[in-house]
């Protein structure tokens, strides 16, 4: 591939046309620094440590290459993309924002967060999805009780991570990391990088 340099376009990225569409109505014209060196190793499918704050474009970074691999047929209650927020509003922001990027691509997305009945959340699963967009609690609750199974997971984001860990949710992230696929490209953003994350 030729070097990438400021001036690489999202078409360089070698995205989808669906994905390039997307952006250029989105009014995007050149990816981010972190766009730029993040999408093509996940592209070509390497695990990832990204340090970025929010407002960077750190969700198109990583919900770009998830789309790039979805297979819209292969729709099920067991998604394929899973990514992993601190908190509600996070889950309903970066799902908005996975939607308005994959809906030419057909990508169903949803988000599972407390606080929002969970009957509902087991109707939309039911219906079938391709990426969820979860707070680790009520993930685990939903999967204890038998309404999700985490190991059709092949593409694992965790968002945020540093916030996650302030919040208490180190136990749940292992967990959930436990019960996706062995073998799933997993991703991991944090704005700050101490030991301990
Ligand atoms: P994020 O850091 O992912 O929260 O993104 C911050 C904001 O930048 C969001 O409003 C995005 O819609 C926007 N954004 C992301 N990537 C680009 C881009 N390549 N060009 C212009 N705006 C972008």
């Amino acid at each position: 591939m030729d070097e990438l340099t400021e001036n690489t376009t999202f078409a360089d990225l070698a995205l989808r046309p669906e994905l390039v569409e997307a952006l250029s109505s989105l009014g995007y014209e050149e990816p981010t620094p972190i766009q730029r060196e993040s999408i093509p190793p996940l592209i070509a499918g390497q695990d990832l440590l990204g340090q970025a704050a929010t407002g960077t474009g750190k969700t198109a970074a990583f919900a770009l290459p998830m789309l790039q691999h979805l297979d819209a047929e292969n729709r099920s209650k067991n998604p394929t993309g899973l990514i992993l927020v601190p908190t509600r509003e996070l889950a309903m922001q970066v799902s908005e924002a996975v939607h308005k990027y994959g809906r030419a691509l057909g990508a169903r997305v949803l988000p599972i967060y407390g606080g929002q009945p969970i009957g509902r959340q087991i109707d939309a699963l039911s219906r079938g999805t391709h990426v969820v967009v979860a707070t680790p609690g009520r993930l685990l609750d939903l999967q204890k009780s038998g309404q999700i199974r985490l190991d059709k997971v092949q593409y694992l984001v965790v968002d945020e991570a540093d916030r996650m860990l302030d919040l208490g949710f180190a136990e749940d992230l292992a967990e959930v990391h436990a019960l996706t696929k062995d073998r799933a490209q997993t991703m991991m953003f944090s704005a700050t990088f101490a030991p301990r994350v």
